[in-house]
């Protein structure tokens, strides 16, 4: 059942929102050469409490980290740990913001120095892909309309779906119903209300579409080791069309 919030409730997603969009920004400006991803999880966490908010990944099914740092390959899910940034890496930086028990999640994949081409188009085209996939959550949409436009912007680039993946609803809990896949037919699915509130998140690789998971049981990778990228938003589905809880796009 997909829980709707009311017009109350999503103000109080979009201040849990306001600080995660807030840490991302400040988390990308830290993305330089000889910072390690426990640098970035432990500076997100001193922002989030700051904030009296809480960091909603810490101790989720026993995740140890505040944030999810996903270097190069590496698609979502890992662990931050020793592993230094270098010029050219690209770094996917997923962050949970649980304020007064409403939870905003988001997640931006970030150039570290000058990157290639390709990956620079990685990151363009699954950037695009979450911004048309947001763009069709208004009423009376399907929810197969945000999949299909999401797919569409990736496949016409000729990068990878990951299709086991998928996006979610998002409120009191981090993971509600439904289920929202990166692929899909326009006009199929769950009808879009006002009120209901989707995690929407492209997971692409620049190669194939197959993933696997590392020895921590945690890390998701693109098998054949080709670069992925992640764009994330929590949106609020309004009589006025989308809206944007986890602004990270707005400067
Ligand atoms: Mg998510």
């Amino acid at each position: 059942m997909i829980v709707k919030k009311t017009p109350e409730q999503i103000e109080r997603m979009a201040a849990s929102g306001a600080i995660q969009a807030r840490c991302l920004r400040m988390l990308r400006s830290k993305c330089h050469p000889g910072v390690t991803t426990a640098d970035l999880d432990a500076a997100a966490e001193r922002f989030i409490t700051a904030q009296g908010a809480e960091a909603s990944f810490k101790g989720y099914r026993g995740f140890p980290g505040s944030i999810c740092a996903s270097p190069n390959s590496m698609v979502v899910h890992g662990i931050p740990g020793a592993y230094e940034l270098k010029r050219g890496d690209i770094v996917s930086l997923d962050v949970g913001v649980t304020k007064d028990g409403w939870v905003a999640d988001a997640a931006i994949t970030v150039p570290v120095g000058p990157i290639t081409p390709q990956a620079r188009e990685l990151l363009d085209v699954t950037k695009e892909a979450l911004i048309a996939g947001a763009r069709e959550a208004r009423p009376h949409n399907h929810l197969g309309d945000v999949s299909a436009a999401v797919q569409r912007q990736v496949e016409s680039r000729g990068l990878s779906i990951i299709r086991s993946l998928v996006g979610h609803g998002i409120g009191r809990d981090m993971h509600e119903d439904p289920q929202i896949p990166n692929y899909g037919e326009p006009g199929r699915g769950p009808q879009l209300e006002p009120g209901m509130v989707l995690a929407i998140e492209p997971m692409v690789n620049a190669g194939g579409p197959e993933v696997r998971v590392g020895d921590d049981n945690w890390a998701v990778y693109s098998a054949d080791g080709s670069l992925a990228a992640h764009f994330e938003f929590t949106v609020a589905v309004t009589e006025d069309g989308p809206r944007v809880l986890t602004p990270w796009h707005e400067e």
